[in-house]
């Protein structure tokens, strides 16, 4: 019955149910969960979506949001149970608005994020947002998230793009907080419950971005340092060389750049020798190609890097990023992989990795550490691939303990269990052992009071 009525809300176009179809819609990324469920919806409108949570929630029926997929922590996957409604936006795609004199566009959810971008950059202007996923990945589950990415170091994450979003609350009404106001303190800022709620609070359908000025002198670098602190160190000394002007400082260990080198077609070795360590930078320099060779000139002769390369055209600087974008494609084929998207404060990230690949390899002596990420934000991506002496059986009866290695040391640092990907399914008992009573009370009366029944995306993030 519910599932006829949800049907003839969407229209014959708007829902699926065909195995073959829901396949990749009812798996991760990487394959870790897989999902059941009766019925896709696929609505165009903010009213479609509210009217199928009002039916569902009439029935007190589970509704999982799902963006683009490319989740990593099995938030967008529903259950097993085959009772939960899936309810993908991908068709609630338009740019309602575009506003260059705000410098803000309005975005329904399912806008794809390289779509925004190319809107912004249509009007001149910059969506600062960016990550190796942005081809596939939407707008509503970057903020569901509030991803992280590439150039948070200089613009921030998803929360500090956001100036208005519109959500379907779980009753079915519909928040209008559609605004472009750089300064509002009219009571409690709503928006920011929803941001990084991943779907367990409301559908966002709808968001007000802030947009930039493009950035004028960009250019792209990739330097050889010898050691994660030796980055650490050359990036604080670049902040100050180029007054903050750095965008995108991304560490790439030598194990990751070879697994892209082995596994990713049409891709070069930036330099003729091999580095154990890489950074990869973009940023404003003035003075072009020549001022940002004299900068790490500079740095060189200091003994911050032992070699560095600026791209000298833009598909030079593309094939530098494609370096980066592929470390996930290319750790694939090397087998099973541990992720950790941990951070602590940027200072101790050498010390960090040390310590954390040293209690690794107490646990299992053969593990591959591919550690690389956004370093500028003190995020490291501390992944462990499957080493080649064992089966996918034998590793993964290491992989409770090898985790717990990293996060007790994330947590020796004061670092947080989760940088940028969230919680989902994957990290919901360990949030349990790291937040305190207190805190997560909190969390659970915000979540009563916006979900009584507890039909928004539930068994995920508490
Ligand atoms: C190759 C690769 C590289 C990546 N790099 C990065 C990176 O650099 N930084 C980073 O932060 N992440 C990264 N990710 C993770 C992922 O791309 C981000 O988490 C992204 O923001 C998820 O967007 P999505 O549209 O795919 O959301 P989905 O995976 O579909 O959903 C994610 C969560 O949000 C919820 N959700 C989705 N849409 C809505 C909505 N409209 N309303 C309410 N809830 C919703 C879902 O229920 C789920 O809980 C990467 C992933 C891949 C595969």
């Amino acid at each position: 019955m519910l599932i006829e009525k949800l049907k003839s809300i969407v229209g014959v176009e708007g829902w699926v149910d065909e195995p073959a179809v829901l396949e990749s819609h009812l798996t991760e990324w990487r394959g870790a969960y897989r999902g059941k469920t009766p019925l896709m919806v696929v609505p165009r409108t903010t009213s479609e979506v509210s009217e199928l949570v009002r039916a569902c929630a009439a029935e007190r029926t589970a509704i999982v949001p799902q963006g683009g997929n490319t989740g990593l922590c099995g938030g967008a996957i529903p259950d097993s149970s085959n009772t939960q409604i899936l309810l993908s936006l991908a068709r609630l795609n338009r740019i309602r608005s575009v506003s260059p004199d705000d410098y803000s566009l309005v975005a329904e959810a399912g806008c794809v994020l390289a779509d925004v971008q190319s809107q912004a950059r249509e009007i001149n202007r910059l969506f600062a947002l960016s990550l190796a996923a942005e081809g596939s990945c939407q707008i509503g589950g970057n903020i569901s998230t509030n991803a992280g990415g590439t150039n948070v170091l200089r613009f921030g994450t998803a929360r500090e793009q956001v100036l208005g979003l519109e959500v379907v609350l779980a009753d079915g009404s519909i928040w209008d907080g559609i605004r472009s106001l750089r300064k509002d303190t009219a009571g409690y800022d709503l928006k920011q419950l929803f941001i990084g709620a991943e779907g367990t609070l409301g559908i966002i359908t709808a968001a007000s971005l802030r947009l930039f000025p493009l950035p004028r002198d960009l250019h792209t670098a990739i330097i050889a340092v010898a050691s994660p602190g030796d980055a650490v160190a050359l990036l604080s000394d670049l902040r100050s060389q180029l007054s903050d002007q750095i965008q995108a400082f991304e560490l790439i260990s030598d194990r990751a750049l070879r697994f892209v080198m082995r596994h990713i077609a049409g891709v070069r070795a930036p330099f003729a020798e091999n580095h154990p360590w890489y950074v990869l930078i973009e940023g404003s320099v003035p003075g072009g190609q020549k001022g940002f060779d004299t900068v790490l000139m500079n740095t060189m002769d200091r003994g911050l890097a032992l070699n560095a390369i600026v791209a000298g055209s833009l598909r030079e600087a593309d094939e530098f990023w494609r370096l980066r974008h592929s470390i996930s494609e290319a750790q694939k084929s090397e087998g099973a992989s541990l992720k950790h998207d941990v951070s602590v404060p940027v200072g101790r990230i050498g010390d960090f990795i040390r310590s954390a690949e040293s209690a690794v390899q107490k646990v299992l002596a053969d593990a591959r550490v591919v550690a690389f990420g956004h370093v500028g934000d003190g995020n490291v991506h501390f992944n462990i691939s499957q080493p080649k002496s064992q089966s996918l059986e034998q590793f993964g009866g290491y992989a409770a303990a090898l985790s717990d290695a990293v996060y007790s040391v994330t947590l020796a640092f004061n670092g947080s269990i989760s940088a940028e990907h969230g919680i989902g399914k994957a990290k919901r008992e360990l949030l349990r052992k790291v937040r305190g009573e207190t805190e997560l009370s909190l969390m659970r009366a915000v979540k009563q009071a916006l979900d009584p029944a507890n039909i928004m995306n539930p068994g995920k993030v508490l």
